[in-house]
């Protein structure tokens, strides 16, 4: 049902090892959405193919897209790996009807809040701090340095909880998930969002 005249973006972010790209495939269960898939200097992990939640890119191509614009917002994430989200996935998700996902840090939140302010934003948190470091060490994909950088920013990243409209705590898998699609499902019933249903049975009225 694409009723929207813009697309609505939500924008996902939380400290590393929250479980933000645990959640963001329940909310891509939402029909008519589609994920932003961004760039990063950063190198794959053994388990990532390019293409599917990232393109990997080199700094100098990563440059080129800045010169260009191509960017909607970008940002050096951890002091060391720069990522940004392209502008050709909002051009698609309005060519398509859909809404588009966003999974990016704080940083990046706060350039789309201002470029759009109709973004729904939601902050992903562990259940606490032991929870959280052992999440990064159970995911066995990081370094010792490059977990001990993550667990570092996580205190930061978690200062910023404020500036986002909805906070979902990730404990149980299940709620958490429910939780963040009934932020997709309300968000969709907003008052403005499908304003053009609205427009429309009135013209069928007469006007
Ligand atoms: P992020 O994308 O925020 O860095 P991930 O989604 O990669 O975090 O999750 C970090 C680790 O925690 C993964 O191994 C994931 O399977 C696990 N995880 C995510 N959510 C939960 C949860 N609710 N309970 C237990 N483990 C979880
Ligand atoms: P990871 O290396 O664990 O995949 O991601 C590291 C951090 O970069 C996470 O906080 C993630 O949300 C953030 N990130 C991923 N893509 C983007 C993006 O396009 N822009 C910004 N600003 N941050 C991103």
């Amino acid at each position: 049902m694409p009723t929207q005249d813009e697309p609505i973006v939500f924008v996902i972010s939380g400290p590393s090892g929250s479980g933000k790209s645990t959640l963001v495939p329940k909310l891509l269960e939402l029909p008519n959405t589609m994920f932003s898939i961004s760039c990063t200097t950063r190198r794959p992990r053994a388990t990532e193919s390019p293409g599917k939640w990232y393109d990997f890119v080199s700094e100098e191509e990563f440059d080129r897209m800045v010169r260009e614009d191509a960017f909607l917002e970008y940002a050096c994430v951890f002091g060391r790996h720069r990522y940004g989200t392209p502008r050709k996935w909002l051009d698609l998700a309005r060519e398509r009807g859909f809404d588009l996902v966003l999974e990016i840090d704080v940083q990046g939140a706060g350039q789309i809040r201002r470029k759009l302010p109709q973004a729904v934003s939601i902050f992903i948190v562990p259940p606490s701090r032991v929870e959280l470091e052992r999440r990064i060490r159970g995911r066995g994909q990081d370094s010792a340095d490059e977990i001990a950088r993550r667990l570092d920013r996580a205190r930061d990243e978690m200062k910023c909880f404020k500036e986002y409209d909805f906070i979902v705590v990730n404990d149980d898998l299940d709620r958490a998930g429910r939780e963040v699609q009934a932020i997709g499902i309300a968000a969709r019933c907003r008052n403005g969002h499908a304003r053009r249903v609205v427009e429309n049975i009135l013209e069928a009225f007469g006007g």
